[in-house]
This record gives structure tokens, C-alpha cells and sequence, in this order.
């Protein structure tokens, strides 16, 4: 019997290929013994299938690169800056467009514009950067997402939801007027690239409307998230992803971009807004950290390829491929018993390091371990997020100890197939069965921020359990409790 649907293949084929290195397991164990265990030490050209980040590690297409070579590198007003303005005029809506180098870059300007010292931002969780930014400008950061998007266990839908209960508390605490627009993030990166409903935006908007609150889409993954509202969002099931994209930005004043994700360039961003007077002032803004208002840190022929890699993003058949192949992995590696955080999100796979890696205590860094072993049985290149990601408390100097300890196999757009997929799920499942052989290990070197991009570590000796530990396995057994679905 056939089955009920057609399988879904890559809606391209290849017309230019980038040679992989294969190599022995004895080499990857020399090899990441030199990068100390981390793998953001190891040199790409050691890595067989690199899921570090999507960010910037897209395959572009012939159509893109076609219009590199139509790039116009006048210094002001070059024709690729009017392409770009026009294709973000037609698909996200706004009416002023400012290039900048990457995401950043635009969030570092608007943060600038619409802080004062000692406001408050809300968004629904945070990122990196953009809290950095925030902070930058005087303001104090304030989570308002829904609950569920910090238990792994929830199967909510949308747990990129804004709470409006907790952002209605801060706005009774602290003043309409503190708080100058609420950064609203699409597929939330740090959640597990979990989505926002239509109706909890049109909720937040009708909100902020009373109370005089912008609304700054963080519109970095927001196809996506405008693909998973058409799948989930029975009422807009029949709507174009292009229509419900132009929904969400209707509802917001301006978006921060960067275009190394979504839009399928290797770089590149830019700020949107509809305030004329804001866009006057980003261009000032623009012109002394990025680039004059028409180039703003991009060469004409990069804005090109972004304007070309945004047309070509919308389409549904991307979009069903894309996040197709990563639900196609989840799958996969579900198949082999391995326990990964659901619902899936829109750009990875995040593996549950604490429950595959019983014997180690978070201490041994269960996610880091589980990363290292990967690339040496594999080739395979993921992401630690846990205990070493999560960094000390900034006023004790404690280690925080997080919830989770996940490894993010994060999938580049239109780079692998998925037989790569199938190589990936396999690694996965050898760790799994070979996981009491994978040591713990203790960190050598530890840089002051930001310790998973350059932290070193050895192999741990064995050691007696601690506190932390032992709240740790109570941690535990409460994820091990969990509906069967997640095993
Ligand atoms: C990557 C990212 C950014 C920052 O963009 P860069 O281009 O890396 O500067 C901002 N927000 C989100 C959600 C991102 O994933």
C-alpha cells in the first residue's frame, strides 16, 4: 500500500557541491582532544556535518547568486538598496528600511532610539544580542512569556506566547510610560524555536494600543513562525504564509532583522520601521555604527542576494521542507528511543543530554560530554545549551544550574539531505547506546563571559556526588516522569 501523502523531497536540486571531510574515529578523538572538548574550538574543515547554528550557513541559490552580479557598489543610492527596500515594502509592510551588517546591528540603533536609562523592556523570553542591547541602552530586561515555554514537558502549541497577565503586572508596577516598546520574538530562538499564536499577538496588540506601547518584532525567524501559525491556526490554515506574515507586522511598529536566517544570505540584516521621525533618526544613527542610510554595513550586491533570498523564503515549498527536514530528524532520532525536547521547533533538535547521560552528574557537563562523544563517533558538529551555556550568577559568582541539559543539533537551510539527516540520527542513536562509556568531564579554562565559545575542559576523574547533585537527580526524575510521547 502507498502511503496516504506524498513524501516531501528538497524542492531544488544541485547544481554546485562543497566536498565533505570524512574521516577515522581515531582522528576526531585526536581532534577534539585539541579543541578541549568544545566544539567551538574544532576547525570546521574537521567537521563531516556541521549543525553548530543556522545562522549565516544557508546555501544560496542560483537566482541569488545570479544577482550578486548585479551588484551596484555606488557608495549612496545604489539600485540593490531600492530592491531591498521594496521587497521588505511588500512583504513585511513597513514603509522605511534600513540595511544594517547583521541583526545586531539593527538592534543596537532602536535600542538606542527607544530606551531611556532606567525603562523596562518585556519580551517573550530573550536573545542574546538583544537583551544585550537593551541593557546597553539602561534598560532592565523583563520575561513575559507564557510558563510553558520554560517546561520542556508542556506540548503547547505556542510557546512563544506572550503572558499578558505578567506583562499587564509590569505595566501596573512600573508605568506605561517606563516601559517604551515590547520586543516581540519570532520562533523564540532560546525556547527551542517555539512560535507565537496570530491571536496572542492580536491580544498583545490591542494591549499595547491602550497603553501606549510599541510593539519590535524581532522578525529574524518570523516565516517560519508565520508557517507553523498556518499549520496549528486551524482559522488560517487557508491563508497564504505571505498573508499571515503581512497579519503579524500590521500589529507591530517596526522589526530588527537578521537576515542570516530566514532570508537565506551568509550576511547581512536590517532595522524596519513606520515612524518616519524614528527612521530619520536610525539613518543618523545607521551612518555612524554601520554605513550611509542606503548601504548600512552591506555591499549592494549582499543586499541583492537578501532582497532575492526573501522572495525565495516565503514559499510554501521552502517552508515545508525546511521545517520538514527538522521534524524529519526529530523523527529519526525518536525512532532509535532517544529522548529530545517536544513539540519540535522550526530550526532544531534539541537532545535531552541529563536523561541520555543517567551516570554523569550536571557537574560533568552531561551536554558538553554528550557533544564531544557525538563528534567523535560521528563527524557530527552540535551546540552545548546547558550548564556551561548558562554561565555564573552575575552577584554571587555561583554557577547557575539549569532545568536542562540539552545539545542543539540545529539544521542549516537547504545545505543537507536528508540522508545527512539519517547519518545524524544514527550518531545519535550510537551515543545512546554506548552512553555509559562517555566520561564526564571538568573545565580547565574558563573565560569570564560568555564561557561555552572559548571554555576548555579534560576528562573528569571520578568523583563523589554533591548537593547541586543530588538536586539535580530529583530534577531528573521529574523529567523521567514524563507522557511516553517523550521517549
Ligand atoms: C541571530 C539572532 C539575532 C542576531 O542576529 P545577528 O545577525 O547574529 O547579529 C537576533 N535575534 C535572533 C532571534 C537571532 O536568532
Amino acid at each position: 500500500m502507498l502511503k496516504k501523502n506524498m513524501p516531501v523531497a528538497e524542492p531544488y536540486k544541485i547544481k554546485m557541491v562543497e566536498p565533505l571531510t570524512m574521516t577515522t574515529r581515531e582522528y576526531r578523538e585526536d581532534k577534539i582532544k585539541t579543541a578541549h572538548y568544545n566544539t567551538f574550538l574544532l576547525k570546521s574543515n574537521d567537521v563531516y556535518i556541521d549543525l553548530l547554528t543556522d545562522s549565516g550557513t544557508a546555501a544560496m541559490s542560483e537566482y541569488q547568486w545570479a544577482g550578486m552580479m548585479l551588484g551596484d557598489e555606488s557608495y549612496a543610492g545604489s539600485k540593490n538598496f531600492y530592491v531591498l527596500e521594496q521587497a521588505v515594502n511588500k512583504y513585511y509592510g513597513y514603509e522605511y528600511v534600513l540595511p544594517t551588517h547583521q541583526g545586531r546591528g539593527a538592534e543596537h540603533i532602536i535600542s538606542k532610539l527607544l530606551i531611556t536609562p532606567g525603562d523596562y523592556v518585556p519580551g517573550n523570553m530573550y536573545f542574546t544580542t538583544t537583551r544585550a542591547h537593551q541593557e546597553l541602552a539602561g534598560a532592565t530586561f523583563v520575561d513575559v512569556i507564557i510558563d510553558e515555554a520554560h517546561d520542556s514537558n508542556s506540548m503547547h502549541p505556542f510557546k512563544g506566547n506572550v503572558d499578558l497577565v505578567k506583562f499587564e503586572k509590569l505595566v501596573q508596577k512600573v508605568g506605561a510610560t517606563k516601559v517604551p516598546y515590547l520586543n516581540l520574538q519570532a520562533c523564540v530562538n532560546m525556547a527551542g524555536g517555539q512560535p507565537f499564536s496570530l491571536e496572542n499577538i492580536r491580544a498583545v496588540h490591542e494591549f499595547c494600543q491602550v497603553h501606549g506601547i510599541k510593539i519590535i518584532l524581532d522578525a529574524t525567524r518570523c516565516l517560519e513562525n508565520a508557517w507553523f501559525i498556518k499549520q496549528r491556526e486551524n482559522e488560517h490554515a487557508h491563508r497564504s504564509i505571505a498573508e499571515i506574515l503581512r497579519e503579524i507586522c500590521s500589529y507591530t511598529d517596526g522589526c530588527t532583522m537578521s537576515g542570516k536566517k530566514d532570508l537565506l544570505v551568509n550576511i547581512g540584516g536590517f532595522l524596519a520601521v513606520r515612524d518616519p521621525k524614528i527612521y530619520e533618526k536610525a539613518c543618523e544613527l545607521g551612518t555612524l555604527f554601520e554605513g550611509l542610510h542606503t548601504y548600512g554595513g552591506m555591499a549592494g550586491r549582499d543586499m541583492e542576494a537578501m532582497a532575492r533570498g526573501l522572495e525565495e523564503a516565503i514559499k510554501e515549498e521552502h517552508l515545508n521542507q525546511r521545517i520538514g527536514q527538522v521534524h524529519y530528524l526529530a523523527n529519526k532520532i525518536q525512532e532509535y528511543g532517544v529522548p529530545i525536547v517536544l513539540p519540535v521547533g522550526g530550526h532544531a533538535v534539541y537532545l535531552d543530554a541529563a536523561r541520555m547521560l543517567p551516570h554523569l552528574s550536571q557537574d560533568e557537563y552531561p551536554a558538553q560530554s554528550l557533544a564531544s562523544a557525538l563528534y567523535v563517533e560521528t563527524g557530527v558538529r552540535a551546540m552545548e545549551r546547558g550548564i556551561v551555556s548558562a554561565g555564573r550568577d552575575k552577584t554571587t559568582g555561583l554557577n547557575n544550574y539549569p532545568k536542562l541539559e540539552l545539545v542543539r543539533l540545529t539544521i542549516p537551510r537547504r545545505v543537507y539531505t536528508n540522508s545527512h539527516m539519517d547519518v545524524v540520527a544514527y550518531g545519535v542513536g550510537l551515543c545512546q547506546e554506548r552512553h555509559h562509556k562517555i566520561r564526564g568531564l571538568e573545565m580547565v579554562y574558563e573565560p569570564e563571559n560568555m564561557r561555552f565559545f572559548q571554555a576548555r575542559f579534560d576528562l573528569a576523574p571520578k568523583k563523589h556526588k554533591t548537593k547541586a547533585d543530588n538536586q539535580f537527580s530529583a530534577a531528573k526524575s521529574i523529567v523521567a516522569n514524563l507522557s511516553p510521547s517523550l521517549h
